[in-house]
């Protein structure tokens, strides 16, 4: 089942995809890993690496808190697992699927790996949302497609999707931000 197809802005050169089931069987184990990452004590983000067969051949959830490390983000963890493992060429065949839209840093790091398409749920802006200006996640709203939008090699983009779903494990963790209204 085709759910959408959404036309990519810009001047980048992603093709036109669409999500479909398998997608979104994906995020959701993305998103389950983001739940995951909040019950081991970081910040609620997960992310997955699927093979071109669509097989889930890694994982990844955030480490920021016990990780003592800014950049301990979930793609980014999942990058550095996964450039361990497979040459560029190979991860252009690859889908990384993310419970949050990648921040820039991460966007850059998918983009340093090679990973050729990124799924994502949740996107900056809704993040940003839940957020506020939290001291522990000042959200960084640049949208990833702007930053695979300057490379020399394509990185397809497909998001959001399943956004409520992808809201669920940060109700309430986010509540010192200033956007949180009770
Ligand atoms: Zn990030």
């Amino acid at each position: 089942m085709i759910l959408f197809t959404r036309a990519h802005e810009g001047r980048g050169h992603w093709q036109d995809r669409s999500v479909n089931d398998h997608d979104l069987e994906l995020l959701r184990r993305a998103i389950a890993i983001s739940a995951s990452a909040r019950e081991h004590g970081n910040h609620p983000f997960g992310a997955l690496l699927s093979d071109p067969s669509g097989s889930v051949v890694l994982t990844a959830e955030n480490t920021v808190v016990t990780g003592r490390d800014v950049t301990g983000h979930a793609e980014t963890n999942l990058v550095r697992l996964a450039s361990a493992t497979y040459e560029p060429s190979e991860l252009a065949a690859y889908t990384l699927y993310t419970s949050c839209e990648p921040c820039a840093m991460c966007a850059g790091a998918i983009y340093w790996a090679g990973v050729g398409r990124v799924v994502y749920a949740l996107s900056e802006v809704e993040l940003y949302r839940l957020t506020g200006d939290h001291d522990e996640n000042p959200t960084l709203t640049h949208p990833c497609r702007s930053v695979f939008a300057d490379g020399r090699r394509p990185t397809a983009v497909d998001g959001p999707a399943l956004e409520d779903e992808a809201r669920v494990p940060h109700i309430g963790f986010w509540v010192d931000g200033p956007t949180d209204g009770g």
